[in-house]
């Protein structure tokens, strides 16, 4: 839920969202409200000139040859290991720590998630464990860039090419991540993103999108998302409906213009946090992979008693949450799985994550204000 609060209290207490989409839309008020009357009096819904703008703005953006709009950040992924051919007896390695969507999805196409452990200290999957859990079966790996982390793409890839394996990345969190200069979701045949709208660039309701330099993976995706059609009523196979609207597109479209801007300041946000917080015994602050840029999506800390803490947090008008309370591997859904892995480092920090409040318009006094609290908390 993305809950906003805003009033100041007075000098001593002040709340402080987990985030603040509104602060955001205050900026940038003018050109939204007019892009999006635009599309309401040229009543461009669904696809138009907004949609196939935004394509095009993406790619330039981003590096790539080609961008192809869906509906959201899960229908991505589906997408993607569909037109791959991944399908019944098939399994795909996938981290323990991550959102639903990334499991989900492999599930959907027929085939096996299969888990592997993160990494200490960074988050993310392990290539020590995926390439322990790679059997005849295995025919993907998806990486997930979680929190705004790269993952280990060079020992990823190595592996990949190793067994023969496919890349489906996992961009949710991870919009301009950069992994030795070069943009997350450009190291495997796909990577998948959403605009949900809390997401570092996010839209004003669902929407996501495929990237890659594939051409003929491109144009499948790009069919399968469109009922199977590249032209109207030319139906090549049966699809899905999975479309980004003329809406959405035209709010994308205004702040990819800032999306720099904005991931500049989560970077920024995040130093200070390390800056007020290093000196806690109590909290591990996060460590940034070598070579790499962190974009942010969230500031998860590691934390003593951190249920009590996020309760005191709370208590402070300080909004934390949970990324995530379970890992999969534990969820009821996934009960029916045999586990190859026991996920020893993502089962022990489920107890200890804690993530902080992080946008781009978080400023100093706040950050502050809640390194603070977090000190007393510990004091107490
Ligand atoms: C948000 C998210 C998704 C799914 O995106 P939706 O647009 O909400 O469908 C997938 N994977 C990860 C890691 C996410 O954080």
């Amino acid at each position: 839920m993305l809950e906003i609060q805003h009033e100041k209290l007075d000098n001593n207490s002040m709340r402080v969202p987990f985030v603040d989409l509104k602060a955001q839309y205050q900026d940038i008020k003018d050109e939204i409200d007019s892009n999006i009357q635009r599309i309401i009096s040229h009543t461009a819904f669904i696809g138009g000139k907004e949609v196939e703008d935004f394509s095009i703005n993406f790619q330039a953006k981003y590096g790539v040859k080609h961008c192809i709009p869906v509906g959201n950040g899960t229908d991505s992924l589906f997408i993607i290991m569909k037109m791959l051919g991944i399908g019944h007896g098939d399994e795909v390695i996938t981290p323990a720590n991550s959102w639903i969507s990334s499991s989900e999805t492999i599930t959907q196409t027929g085939a096996t998630p299969v888990f592997a452990d993160i990494e200490e200290h960074y988050f993310t999957i392990s290539p020590v464990k995926i390439e322990e859990l790679i059997t005849e079966k295995t025919k993907a790996i998806m990486p997930v860039h979680l929190y705004g982390q790269m993952c280990d793409m060079d020992k990823i890839n190595h592996i990949a090419q190793k067994y023969n394996l496919f890349i489906i990345e996992d961009c949710a969190q991870s919009h301009f991540s950069k992994y030795n200069g070069k943009n997350a979701g450009l190291f495997g045949n796909a990577g998948s993103f959403s605009f949900y709208p809390g997401k570092n660039l996010g839209a004003y309701g669902d929407a996501g999108a495929i990237i890659t330099n594939n051409d003929e993976l491109a144009q499948k995706c790009k069919m399968y998302a469109r009922h199977g059609a590249l032209k109207k009523h030319e139906h090549k196979i049966e699809g899905i409906n999975s479309r980004l609207d003329g809406i959405q597109a035209a709010v994308l479209n205004v702040k990819l213009n800032y999306i720099t801007q904005w991931t500049n300041q989560r970077i920024a946000n995040a130093s200070l946090y390390n800056k007020y917080l290093s000196d806690i015994p109590e909290v591990v602050i996060p460590k940034v992979r070598e070579n790499t840029e962190h974009t942010f999506h969230l500031y998860v800390i590691r934390a003593k008693r951190r249920n009590e803490l996020s309760i005191f947090l709370k208590e402070n008008g300080i909004q934390t949450v949970l990324h995530y309370p379970k890992i999969l591997p534990n969820l009821e859904a996934y009960s029916y799985l045999n586990n190859r892995d026991d996920f020893e480092i993502a089962n022990s920090y489920e107890s200890q994550i804690l993530s902080l409040p992080m946008y781009p318009e978080l400023n100093e006094k706040q950050i502050e204000f809640v390194s603070e609290r977090i000190r007393d908390f510990y004091k107490k």
